[in-house]
């Protein structure tokens, strides 16, 4: 058995930032004696949060949870009421949403705040889409949808804005766009403007999927079953016709695995180097073992 590994896997550099501040917080529990928390998973790894926890880290959803410390918020943010309501508890905030998550809160006030409608392609219970909302000025003017099929049952005002989760796949996205222009132009709207905000860390690691896949004849992905982007790269897998499994662990690997003559190894973004390291050994030790 050959094993390829992806040009481009593992932590993208929103994951990287939340953790290391995360590191940051931990030193700075400790020096000043108080608890560290972060406002949902940090992560999608399961490896990662059994690892945090075992420091002492919470977590938790709500400031009235837990006793005021250092609170950490994750890549995809929150609402900003949900922000005012941990620093008026007394909580320190660190802030470890990611910059292209901002810019999307940034245009959902501006846009909302000017009257305009606004479209986000993605799934309405992710809580990047959660914190993104948070931001509209009017929440009634927000829509989130996954589909181009659910454009049917939105009623858009005269202006309308476009985007996307930073997840969101390519292919779907270009549909919703195709299809809400006929839409528009059908209700005789014109302005529309529609924003690029998938994040590139999901397309380059998609992109090497595909390259990997021309050299493969299955594929493991690693990656917390909770990872949307993980997710979407199983898929991507699935759908070009290749044998493909998601694990989060190397407790995850099977003889089925073994038996592909060629396999490529990939990792969603936010999947530690540590976790995929132990996935290549164990599969490496299978290939010195069939050697012997
Ligand atoms: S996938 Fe992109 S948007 Fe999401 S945390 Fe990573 S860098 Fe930020």
């Amino acid at each position: 058995m050959d094993i390829v590994l992806s040009t481009v896997m593992g932590f993208c550099t929103g994951v990287r930032k939340a953790v290391t501040l995360l590191e940051r917080a931990l030193e700075e529990g400790s020096r000043l004696n108080l608890p560290v928390y972060t406002i949902g998973p940090l992560i999608h790894n399961e490896q990662y949060l059994e690892s945090v926890e075992k420091r002492g880290v919470r977590i938790i959803a709500s400031p009235q949870e837990a006793e005021p410390g250092i609170a950490v918020v994750r890549a995809h943010g929150i609402p900003p009421s949900l922000h005012e309501s941990f620093i008026r508890s007394g909580f320190m905030l660190y802030d470890g949403t990611c910059s292209r998550v901002m810019r999307s809160q940034r245009l959902v006030e501006k846009y909302t705040q000017r009257g305009w409608t606004v479209l986000i392609a993605g799934n309405r219970d992710h809580g990047e889409v959660q914190s993104i909302i948070g931001y509209a000025e009017k929440p009634e003017l927000v829509h989130v949808l996954d589909s181009p099929e659910e454009l049917s049952h939105i009623h858009t005002g005269a202006e309308v804005l476009l985007l996307a989760q930073t997840t969101f796949p390519h292919y779907r996205y270009s549909e919703i766009r195709q299809e809400l222009r006929t839409y528009l132009e059908e209700l005789g709207i014109s302005i529309l403007e529609v924003v690029d905000s998938i994040c590139p860390a999901t397309k380059l690691r998609q992109d090497a999927l595909s390259d990997l896949l021309t050299r493969v004849d299955g594929v493991v992905i690693v990656g917390g079953k909770g990872s949307a982007n993980t997710r979407v790269l199983y898929e991507r897998a699935v759908q070009k016709g290749f044998k493909a499994w998601h694990i989060s662990s190397s407790s995850e690997v099977t003889d089925a695995m073994r038996e592909i003559s060629r396999i490529g190894i990939t990792a969603g973004a936010s999947t530690p180097e540590w976790v995929i390291d132990e996935v290549v050994e164990l599969l490496q030790s299978e290939v010195r073992r069939g050697n012997a």
